[in-house]
């Protein structure tokens, strides 16, 4: 056998054709960057363990806007802005507290507030329990059962789907409209099992939304591990009573802004390419992959490009936006600025799926523009970026769609995500720094290509 044939068996000798791809170049260089001297991880500790939890009209979220504003300026960015969105601002209020009481029994359950949710009255509320898997179910026991008491949604997340994004999809009508169901038959209040496909303590906060013309009863999510134990003791006595109490309400909007900024294009500036996250986030915990981890990889691509020395061909902008949790009023007022100003958006990539190891992309646009992002797959590929095909892009930039931009949504694995989403748990700790800087890399490669920087 030949020298050279032998080496290439081994491994040492790479095809030429990989090799001698300007592209392949490039994105081996974003990876060495990123993975040697990245800053999202130093970022993302600042974000929430200096700043901490960010829910819309929050102090919190106020202190992330100037600390996002002041670390793209220390970048030295070309252009870093604020657009002013308006917000809601609701406030949880005190601990909630929920109570099973079963003859002599009392246990007590963990439960928060869904976002947007009413309070109970000062004194909380008692009543019996009706326990339901799903809307049909609960409208065939009519009026006459279920006025007067708490209905408690119990249909977990679909454990056969791969996906766990699919599972959620399949289960979450529970939480963002059980409380207007319920209220229709007369209910009074709404329990409702979190979205997480896992057995824990923790309940999974999230937003409702109330139906109009329905009485606004108040909803709380109760951990898995609650709702396995309220489900056992009703089997065991359906008479049994649940209290629960919360003084969550909500205040008047208030200021907040998308943080943006911007390295310009050389050719096409006024033809732009978005990566995002968002700023916001749920109040019981960091928000670290809930969406810190998306704002951070988004400035990382930014800065590598910097750090490389690549002036990009069309501009290119990192957007946190304000308010996805409980309204995607930041997202709205983007894409509502984008087009009043005239701007040309060719591609949006959100990164919303948690700062998990890589899996690909999820875009959504044309067949032929689905096509033509595939092209990148076997340049992708050599960094576990396999998945490159049609799927959701992002909350946030979905309203760029009329504008024909092409949305993007950065897919990390989705396995261990809903573990911690909207809950107390999804911390700085939750977070490998390996895998989130492999995410920056993952989009920044992506970024470079769609620009056509390595040509
Ligand atoms: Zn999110």
């Amino acid at each position: 056998m030949k020298k050279s044939v032998v080496l290439a068996l081994l491994g040492l000798v790479a095809s030429p054709a990989f090799t001698q791809s300007p592209d392949s170049l490039l994105i081996r260089r974003v990876y060495n960057e990123i993975l040697s001297h990245g800053k999202s991880y130093d970022w993302l500790r600042q974000l929430t363990k200096g700043v901490g939890p960010r829910l819309a009209g929050s102090e919190g979220s106020k202190k992330a806007v100037d600390w996002a504003k002041k670390t793209m300026e220390a970048e030295g960015f070309d252009r870093v802005f604020l657009q002013d969105v308006k917000v809601p601002h609701w406030v949880r209020g005190a601990k909630e507290k929920a109570t099973i009481r079963s003859s002599s029994q009392k246990i007590d359950v963990p439960i928060a507030a869904l976002g947007g949710s009413v309070a109970t009255p000062a004194q909380g509320i008692t009543a019996g329990v009706i326990e339901v898997k799903n809307f049909p179910e609960l409208r065939a026991l009519g009026r006459d059962k279920v006025a007067g008491k708490i209905v408690f949604f119990n249909r977990p997340m679909d454990p056969t789907k791969l996906n766990t994004f699919e599972a959620y999809a399949g289960a979450v009508d529970q939480r963002a409209a059980g409380a207007t169901e319920a209220a229709k038959l007369g209910a009074v209040g709404a329990i409702v099992r979190s979205m997480n496909p896992s057995l824990d303590d923790f309940p999974h906060t999230g937003g409702l939304r109330y139906g109009t013309g329905v009485a606004l009863i108040p909803a709380a999510a109760i951990s898995t591990n609650g709702a396995e134990r309220l489900s056992a003791l009703l089997r065991q006595n359906p008479a049994l009573t649940f209290y629960f109490k919360q003084s969550c309400e909500t205040l008047d909007d208030a200021a907040s802004h998308n943080v943006v900024a911007e390295i310009k294009g050389s050719e096409t500036p006024e033809q732009l390419i978005v990566v995002g996250g968002h700023l916001d986030s749920w109040d019981l915990a960091e928000g670290a992959h809930d969406d810190g981890a998306g704002c951070v990889q988004a400035i990382e691509v930014l800065r590598t490009l910097k750090a490389l020395g690549i002036r990009p061909r069309h501009t290119i902008r990192a957007v946190l936006f304000a308010n996805e949790e409980n309204g995607l009023r930041g997202g709205v007022q983007y894409a509502d600025l984008a087009k009043k100003n005239g701007e040309i958006h060719r591609y949006a990539i959100e990164s919303d799926n948690g700062g998990f190891v890589p899996r690909g992309f999820g875009i959504v646009g044309t067949d032929a523009q689905v096509t033509a992002l595939q092209r990148f797959a076997p340049l992708l590929a050599p960094y576990g970026l396999y998945e490159i095909g049609r799927g959701s892009g992002g909350a946030d930039i979905g309203p760029l769609a009329p504008l024909g931009t092409v949305l993007i949504g950065y897919k990390p694995d989705s396995q261990r995500y809903f573990d911690y989403h909207h809950a107390a748990n999804d911390n700085f700790e939750a977070v490998s720094e390996r895998e989130l800087k492999l995410g920056a890399a993952s989009m920044t490669a992506l970024v470079v290509l769609l620009d056509g920087m390595g040509q």
